[in-house]
């Protein structure tokens, strides 16, 4: 029996995460609430010594959570670990399907920032239908983060795509999170160095 030459790639949300969200409600009715999450989850990240941003996918009529997700990049050392994108791949397992489509937007995504140029190409191929977004991705660039090259239509593009965006939602919150990270000096880990 020879030993695989590459390891498995496991992806993981902190113990934290799962303990937080069933202490929560069954049902996160509004887009406010929904976001509230997101933000409290990326708010829980930074005390725990991970990144400032958190997200959570929604079944979109009911508010029922379906996956949260955290930054994990810099604990997991991968640069992947978006909270968009953990929450989704979550959602996708949970799911059993990697289109989480199937008509009348059926399931929305609420990020604590908007997504970065990563996550934006990702959202389109997740078949998520609604996006919330908290902060604005240029809060994000202002205490470091490169966003990356995004379109400036972006939210037009996804529109036209039929992903419903919400933006705006509960920002100022959003924003003193990626306020007190940087105050903390959190790690800016987008950054070439
Ligand atoms: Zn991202």
């Amino acid at each position: 029996m020879s030993a695989d030459r590459f390891p498995v790639v496991h992806l993981k949300l902190p113990a934290w995460v799962e303990a937080f969200v069933q202490a929560g409600p069954q049902r996160y009715r509004t887009a406010e609430d929904r976001m509230r999450l997101a933000i409290d989850l990326s708010h829980l990240s930074i005390e725990r010594g991970g990144g400032p941003f958190g997200a959570a996918v929604f079944e979109r009529s009911s508010g029922r959570l379906v996956a949260p997700g955290v930054n994990m990049v810099v604990k997991s050392r991968c640069s992947l670990l978006h909270a968009e994108l953990v929450a989704l791949a979550v959602a996708q397992k949970i799911l059993g399907r990697y289109d989480l489509g199937g008509g009348a937007a059926a399931y929305e995504l609420a990020s604590s920032t908007e997504p970065c140029a990563m996550c934006m190409g990702a959202i389109p191929w997740s078949g998520i239908g609604s996006l919330l977004c908290g902060a604005r991705g240029a809060d994000a660039v202002r205490i470091g983060f490169d966003e990356g090259s995004k379109p400036a239509a972006w939210v037009r593009a996804f529109r036209s795509r039929g992903i419903k965006v919400r933006r705006d939602v509960c920002r100022a919150e959003a924003r003193l999170v990626l306020r007190e990270y940087k105050a903390r000096g959190g790690v800016i880990y987008s950054r070439a160095v």
